[in-house]
C-alpha cells in the first residue's frame, strides 16, 4: 500500500485530500494539520465570523465524517518539523515520524510580523481561526481600534469593526488603499466608503512607534500625529511558509517553485495554495496567489498529478473581497501597461474597470457588479478581443461580447 502524506490542513490540503479519492487513488492518505481546527475556510474571518454572524462548525472545508468515510487520516494540531527526502519521511513535532511514497506541501502562509518601538510592541493579526476568536471577543466587548495597513484584511477588518460600533483609525503607508492590487478608481471608491462609515483613514502615514500608555496603546505616526488604540491589528501581507521545503534542499524563492502541475523539482512531492510560487498555466507567467480559487484548482491539479493524470491550469485567476454591503470581485491578474478602461460613474456604488493589452482583455475588477464580473471572467478567460469603447460602453452588456467572442470562434472553427 502506498501512502500520501499532505502537510498543512488548510483549503488546499483539504480539496487535495479529497480530490485525490476522486481521482482514484485507493491507497492511505494522511492530512498533516499544526492547528487545533478541521481544515476551515479563511475568509469570513475578516467578514460575517467577525460580525457574529456565523460561527466556527459552518467554517469548516468537510465535516469529519467527510474525511472518515473518504478513509482521510487526519493528524491536527501537529507540526511537521522536518522533512528527509532520502527515506522519504516527514518528522513531527511530537517526535514520530510518518513515511511517505508521495508528499504534498499545502503549508499555505504567515502574516508578516511588525514589531514598533523600544519595547518591539507587535499589533495582533487575522489568519488563523484562534486569531479571530480572540479578536472577535476583544471587539464585542468595545474600545477603539487601530488597523495598521489598507490591504483586503485591514479593510475588511475596518468594515467589521465599524459595523460593531468600533472606533477605527486605519493608517496606510502608500499614498491609496489596495495600491498593490487595485486601481485608482476602485482605492477612491473603497476609501470613501471607509470614510463615509466613519473610519478615520489616513494614507501616506506609517507607525513610527507604539507605546503603552494608562492601560491602552498609544501610535506615534510619522507625521507626528498621536493615535490612541485599545488594539492594534496588522495586516501587511503575508510570507509563504516555505521553510520545511527550504530545509528539505527543495527549491524556494519566495514560495515553493512548482511547475503548471503543482510539481516541485523532486518527482516525489507536490504543492499547492498559498506556499506556492507557481508557473501558472493560464497566465503564462510565474506567479504567487493568495486566493481560494487558487488554492482550491491547484490543489486539484496536485492531486491528478499524484495519480499520474497531469494537468494545467486553462482558467483566469480570480478573488473577492466583501467590505459593507459592497461587493469587489476581481479576474485576470492585469499587469503594469495595461491600458484601464472603466464602465459606468466611479463615483458611484456600482463600476468596472476592464483592462486591455493589445486589443485583449486581461482583467476586470467589478465593484457591486456580478453580472459583469460573471461575463467579463469569461472574456478574460476566452482572451476575447475588444476595443477600448465596447469595454466602455454602457449599452453594450459583457454578456453580449462574450456572445460576439463566441459566434467569431464558432464561425473560424
Ligand atoms: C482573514 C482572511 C480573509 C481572506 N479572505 C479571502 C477572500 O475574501 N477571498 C479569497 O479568495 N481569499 C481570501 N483569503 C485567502 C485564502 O483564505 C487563502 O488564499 C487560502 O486559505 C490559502 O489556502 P492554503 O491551503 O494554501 O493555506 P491555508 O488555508 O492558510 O492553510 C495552510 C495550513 O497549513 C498549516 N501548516 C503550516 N505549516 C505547517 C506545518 N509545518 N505542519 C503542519 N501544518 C502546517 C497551517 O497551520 C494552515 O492551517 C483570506 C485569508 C484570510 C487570512
Amino acid at each position: 500500500m502506498s501512502t500520501v502524506v499532505i502537510v498543512g490542513a488548510g483549503q488546499a490540503g483539504s480539496e487535495l485530500a479529497v480530490a485525490l479519492r476522486q481521482t482514484g487513488f485507493g491507497d492511505r492518505i494522511v492530512l498533516v494539520g499544526a492547528e487545533r481546527h478541521l481544515p476551515y475556510q479563511r475568509p469570513p474571518l475578516s467578514k460575517a465570523f467577525l460580525r457574529g454572524k456565523v460561527e466556527h462548525e459552518a467554517l469548516r472545508t468537510r465535516t469529519l465524517d467527510a474525511y472518515t468515510n473518504a478513509g482521510i487520516e487526519i493528524e491536527l494540531d501537529t507540526a511537521a518539523v522536518g522533512i528527509d527526502r532520502r527515506t522519504r519521511s516527514v518528522t513531527l513535532a511530537d517526535g514520530r515520524t510518518l513515511r511517505y511514497d508521495k508528499l504534498a506541501l499545502t503549508t499555505g502562509g504567515s502574516p508578516r510580523p511588525l514589531r514598533f518601538g523600544p519595547d518591539h510592541i507587535a499589533g495582533r493579526t487575522l489568519h488563523h481561526l484562534d486569531d479571530a476568536i480572540a479578536l472577535r471577543q476583544e471587539l464585542h466587548s468595545g474600545g477603539t481600534l487601530l488597523i495598521v495597513g489598507g490591504g483586503f484584511i485591514g479593510l475588511e477588518t475596518a468594515a467589521a469593526a465599524t459595523d460593531m460600533g468600533i472606533a477605527v483609525t486605519l493608517v496606510e503607508a502608500q499614498p491609496r488603499v489596495l495600491a498593490r492590487t487595485c486601481p485608482p478608481a476602485v482605492s477612491a471608491f473603497a476609501e470613501r466608503e471607509h470614510r463615509n462609515h466613519g473610519v478615520d483613514l489616513r494614507t501616506g502615514v506609517s507607525v513610527r512607534s507604539i507605546a503603552r500608555r494608562d492601560g491602552a496603546l498609544l501610535a506615534e505616526l510619522s507625521d507626528d500625529t498621536l493615535v490612541r488604540a485599545d488594539l492594534i491589528l496588522t495586516g501587511v501581507g503575508i510570507a509563504p511558509n516555505d521553510t520545511l521545503a527550504t530545509t528539505a534542499g527543495l527549491a524556494v524563492d519566495n514560495g515553493v517553485l512548482v511547475d503548471a502541475a503543482a510539481r516541485t523539482e523532486d518527482p516525489d512531492i507536490v504543492a499547492a495554495g498559498d506556499c506556492t510560487r507557481q508557473w501558472h498555466g493560464f497566465l503564462g507567467r510565474s506567479v504567487r496567489l493568495e486566493s481560494v480559487q487558487n488554492a482550491t484548482d491547484q490543489a486539484r491539479i496536485a492531486a491528478r498529478t499524484l495519480c499520474g493524470k497531469p494537468t494545467e491550469r486553462s482558467t483566469a485567476p480570480w478573488f473577492w473581497s466583501d467590505q459593507y454591503d459592497h461587493k469587489l470581485q476581481m479576474a485576470g491578474l492585469p499587469q503594469a501597461g495595461d491600458t484601464a478602461v472603466v464602465r459606468g460613474d466611479p463615483s458611484s456604488h456600482s463600476f468596472t474597470v476592464v483592462y486591455l493589452r493589445d486589443g485583449v482583455i486581461t482583467g476586470l475588477h467589478a465593484v457591486n457588479r456580478p453580472r459583469d464580473f460573471t461575463a467579463g471572467r469569461q472574456l478574460v478567460t476566452a482572451r476575447a478581443v475588444m476595443t477600448g469603447d465596447e469595454a466602455a460602453s454602457e449599452d453594450l452588456p459583457l454578456s453580449e461580447l462574450m456572445k460576439r467572442h463566441q459566434s467569431t470562434v464558432e464561425r473560424r472553427a
